[in-house]
């Protein structure tokens, strides 16, 4: 039998889960506060537990984390570890240690099935949803090395698409007996998943990002083949509700700037016009590098120029791209995966 692996339940879950096992309400509320403030990696430290209880924790329940195969530091003190899961799938997870803050940037699948053109985890065809247990599982492993502050869903996979995981993670991460993040501490990034799931999200008053990276449909969804489901003026739709059901300020459309493709002055120029009635913030990020792309990141004075031309009636950020030796940043993350 394998056991079940308690990381990623929330308090309800687990007590739901206890109940069924013949175990009580009160081990729940008792265990759980070991496995999330106190980061136990087992049943045995667990001393206020009764020893009967512990060993029927032991026998059914794990409270294993995957295995770090590799950890690397770039020069600007960005980490990447490549973690192994049970099935020996692999996957990354990246902290970014800044003045003020530290943020986890945390994946939610193996592969993706999106298939963005300029994106190093789209050429790796979609594996699987990660489990609640997988996801949280990368915030304990980098809690361990320092505080972590913020928390974004940018790594690998498209976090709407594995929503009831990430819903149990959320709920985890927000709960003050355990992780007790404020809203706003946290960001989920989407391609624009544009259906339902972002009114259920909203629930959890966190922030969202929207990756656009075009000023039409047509450019869109040649970078983006999603775009064709879920259009731009349903995102603008998005970015309308989305703060008034989260209770957040506005939406964050994140483009990143291709060379040649959508970094024209008229490619500014339709962005602005785009965007000047819809509540929003632009995130420009430079393009990170990987092995075999078409694409290249625009040079520093078209970066500029846009946010010239751009910047004229939005509001909109150039953002510098962290561990970027170590294709660690956005969209450079790929874990081999074993099975494909
Ligand atoms: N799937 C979600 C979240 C993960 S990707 C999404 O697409 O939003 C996180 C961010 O990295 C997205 O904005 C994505 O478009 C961006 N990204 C993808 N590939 C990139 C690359 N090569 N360089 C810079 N950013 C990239
Ligand atoms: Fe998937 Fe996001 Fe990469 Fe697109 S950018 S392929 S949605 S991870």
């Amino acid at each position: 039998m394998q056991k079940i692996n308690l990381l990623g339940f929330t308090l309800e879950q687990l007590k739901f889960e206890f109940l069924k096992n013949g175990l009580s309400i009160l081990d729940a509320k008792r265990v759980f506060p070991w496995i999330h403030t106190k980061l136990a990696a087992s049943f045995s430290v667990m001393t206020d537990i009764p020893l009967e209880i512990r060993k029927i924790l032991e026998h059914a329940y794990s409270l294993a984390r995957p295995r770090c195969l590799t950890l690397q530091k770039s020069r600007d003190g960005t980490s990447k570890a490549l973690l192994e899961m049970v099935d020996g799938n692999l996957i990354e997870t990246v902290l970014i240690p800044e003045e003020r803050r530290t943020t986890v940037c945390v994946s939610t699948q193996i592969g993706c099935a999106m298939g963005c053109k300029f994106c190093h985890t789209g050429t790796q065809s979609f594996v699987r949803n990660l489990t609640s247990s997988e996801m949280i599982s990368q915030i304990f492993f980098w809690k361990a090395e320092r505080a972590v502050t913020n928390v974004v869903f940018m790594g690998m996979g498209e976090p709407l698409l594995n929503f009831e995981n990430l819903s149990s993670v959320l709920e985890l991460l927000l709960d003050e007996k355990a992780h007790n993040f404020s809203r706003n501490k946290i960001t989920v990034s989407t391609s624009g998943i544009t259906d339902d799931t972002i009114k259920s999200l909203a629930k959890f008053g966190v922030k969202l990002a929207i990756s656009l990276h075009a000023p039409t449909d047509e450019k869109r969804s040649f970078l983006m083949p999603i775009n064709k489901k879920y259009n731009i003026k349903m995102l603008l739709e998005t970015a309308r509700t989305y703060p008034q059901n989260s209770n957040t300020d506005c939406v964050t459309f994140e483009y990143l700037l291709l060379k040649d493709v959508n970094d024209a002055d008229s490619d500014a120029l339709a962005l602005a016009c785009l965007l000047k009635s819809v509540p929003c913030k632009v995130n420009l990020i430079a393009f990170n590098n990987w092995p075999g792309t078409k694409f290249a990141s625009s040079t520093e004075g078209r970066r500029n120029e846009f946010v010239r031309i751009a910047s004229n009636g939005i509001r909109v950020t150039a953002r510098k791209s962290k561990g970027g030796d170590i294709l660690a940043a956005c969209g450079q993350l790929k874990g081999a995966s074993n099975l494909l």
